[in-house]
């Protein structure tokens, strides 16, 4: 590798102070310690407590939806997000090869298909030209229902997800799941502070999900949330994740198979100490961007993935694009020899064993990219 990537590597040290920089770490500045410590002092840790309710609260607050139901991670919440909008099994779900395994795992937790789609090169989000064309061509509607011609099952919805919290075509997604009654359930757990002409991401989807795992924007140490406007659903949502117990004094009723998924107390008072640093993160995460498009802007055949013009990202995690004339993973053992730790984009769903026999569209793009991102350090840090 030649010198500027030394010199890349060498900045990046400089700025975080550091001779080994991780790829993503957790900031605890705020109350955290303080939230914590009151949980344990009161006793107040497990699955009931005043932080669950607190921290639903602010989220739907920051996010602009009336409702948020805390769960013990994001792959839950998409799985109860799924479930709650009617998923039933054998039905199939459209969601981007080019995602992170939770996705597919929570279609297939409802014994439901996958069935992947391209993404677009520039946001790395579902291409809604080729899902449009792509539908008339392989699907047909029947009594309200979208069919797959091919399997001849049906196709009940459609997950986009928000890559690295860079936001989807989100006007032509919610044209395309009227014209082909779709519902549309967004994967919103990398966006938490991103916006779609202004509008929150995971407030386009009559369901969505986030995720407050250790790497992402703010974490609860494992935790997600099922995002949604509509009250119903959103009761619904508590009620499956906490047992479908039947409120009583002192009686167990549970009125059908619910999942054990509420976010515990202690994490949720974790989380209420993170979202009071989101918007400090957030600029953060912009001004590291910057920060990135300077120092790669020098070196031949990169370029810093940004956000789209109709969005504003919360850039959760920094990423770089290769040309041809880039070996990938010689870069990634430079960049983590040399101090920097990088990391590849995930496999595409449809290359893993399990999801091989999956429907699915002409992923090129797709199976391209694996070969040409790479993911850098995101923690957010001072750059001014
Ligand atoms: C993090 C993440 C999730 C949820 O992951 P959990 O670890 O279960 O919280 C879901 N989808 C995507 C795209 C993610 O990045």
């Amino acid at each position: 590798m030649n010198r500027q990537w030394m010199e890349f590597t060498e900045n990046i040290k400089r700025l975080y102070k550091k001779d080994f920089v991780a790829l993503h770490e957790p900031t605890f500045n705020g109350h955290e310690v303080n939230y914590v410590t009151d949980c344990i002092n009161t006793g107040w840790v497990s699955s009931v407590g005043s932080y669950v309710t607190r921290f639903e609260e602010g989220l739907a607050d920051f996010v602009g939806v009336k409702r948020a139901v805390a769960v013990v991670n994001g792959t839950a919440a998409l799985h109860i997000a799924l479930k709650i909008v009617g998923v039933e099994a054998n039905d199939e779900v459209l969601i981007p090869s080019l995602t992170f395994i939770a996705t597919a795992n929570a279609v297939s937790y409802l014994q439901a298909i996958p069935h992947f789609v391209e993404v677009d090169e520039k946001t790395l989000g579902i291409n809604t030209i080729k899902l449009e064309s792509y539908l008339r061509e392989i699907a047909e509607l029947h009594q309200g229902d979208l069919y797959n011609k091919q399997t001849k099952r049906r196709i009940k919805a459609l997950v986009p997800m928000h890559t690295f919290g860079h936001p989807c075509m989100m006007d032509e997604l919610v044209a395309i799941c009227d014209k082909f009654k779709l519902v549309l359930v967004e994967d919103a757990a990398e966006s938490l502070g991103s916006y779609y002409k202004g509008k929150h991401t995971g407030t386009f989807g009559k369901v969505s999900a986030m995720s407050f795992n250790g790497n992402k924007i703010i974490t609860t140490g494992g935790g997600g949330a099922i995002l949604t406007d509509d009250e119903k659903l959103a009761d619904y949502a508590k009620h499956l994740t906490t047992t479908a117990k039947v409120p009583h004094r002192w009686e167990f009723v549970h009125d059908e198979i619910g999942f054990n998924y509420r976010m515990p107390n202690i994490n949720a008072a974790l989380g209420c100490a993170q979202l009071e640093k989101l918007p400090k993160f957030i600029e953060q995460k912009r001004d590291l961007a910057k920060f990135y498009q300077k120092v790669i802007m020098n070196i031949e055949g990169v370029e810093l993935l940004k956000e789209p013009a109709y969005a504003q990202s919360n850039y959760w995690l920094q990423t770089i694009m290769l040309d041809e004339r880039y070996k990938r993973d010689e870069l990634l053992d430079f960049l983590n020899e040399n101090g920097v730790m990088s990391r590849p984009i995930w496999k595409p769903m449809h290359e893993l064993e399990m999801f091989t026999e999956c429907p699915k569209m002409d992923l090129t793009v797709t199976e391209r990219l694996e070969q040409s991102i790479i993911n850098i350090t995101s923690t957010p840090v001072g750059v001014k």
